[in-house]
């Protein structure tokens, strides 16, 4: 686990492979996505470790309900009742009304290349045990909840990663949290920068695109992804360069 601020109130913390974000402001933290179910415990105390008791979680938001986001909501609902809040679409992908994810069959393909190998084996510790979870919990937030939680978010919908992909904006800060709208990386491709993930991770690739350019109309200073490192130089430039391509 490795924690870095990126701004006044928002610190990003580097899971097994994935992302999640703790905003903190005076009226306690939101936690932005949850790691896998393997991250649990580091997903609790990454709330200890910026200055925060667990008891001034005030929400989860989740971008969308695959398991590397979603790992450590059991445990903060059991502990501390919060409510976890998506998009409306996606509250039913976190119900298990559909599911939307990488198969195993195309799991098996990836092992064909050293880093897929890498990536499907940890992935699977990751998971062990809770493949078939959901989130029963997970509510719709209104623009109103959304903008009362410590941050002060807005959901930006961002179909096609999965139907309901909702993006979160900050505007105080200009924070982007495009969870895996848009990305910097990712284990199973070597380069880096403002990127889509893999196609064979997206339920709808042209959707997908449209989302991510649109991202950049935002006006965004920070980029918090769900997979690779947070950008804060330049990145209006860069979300431009790449609604452009
Ligand atoms: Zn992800």
């Amino acid at each position: 686990m490795k924690i870095d601020q990126v701004s006044d109130s928002v610190y990003v913390v580097a899971g097994t492979n994935v992302n999640w974000a703790l905003v903190s402001d005076d009226r306690g933290v939101t936690v932005v996505d949850a790691g896998y179910p393997a991250d649990t415990a580091s997903v609790l105390s990454s709330v200890a470790q910026i200055g925060h008791e667990l008891g001034d979680v005030a929400a989860v938001v989740v971008t969308h309900a695959h398991l590397d986001h979603i790992g450590a909501i059991p445990a903060l609902v059991e502990k501390l009742g919060v409510p976890v809040y998506t998009g409306a679409e996606e509250v039913r992908h976190a119900k298990r009304e559909y599911l939307q994810q990488i198969t195993p069959a195309q799991m098996v393909r990836l092992l064909g290349s050293r880093r897929g190998a890498v990536w499907v084996a940890q992935t699977l510790r990751a998971v062990a045990g809770h493949i078939g979870m959901s989130v029963p919990m997970a509510e719709a937030a209104d623009a109103e909840t959304l903008a009362a939680l410590p941050g002060g978010l807005v959901a930006v919908p961002t179909p096609g990663h999965t139907n309901g992909h909702t993006a979160y904006f900050m505007p105080s800060e200009g924070v982007l949290f495009s969870g895996d709208a848009l990305v910097t990386g990712h284990p199973i491709v070597c380069g880096t920068g403002v990127q889509l993930l893999p196609g064979v991770f997206n339920h709808d690739e042209d959707g997908t695109l449209a989302s991510a350019r649109g991202l950049a109309t935002l006006g965004a200073e920070v980029l918090v992804p769900g997979h690779g490192l947070p950008i804060r130089k330049d990145l209006p430039t860069l979300l431009d360069a790449f609604a452009r391509s």
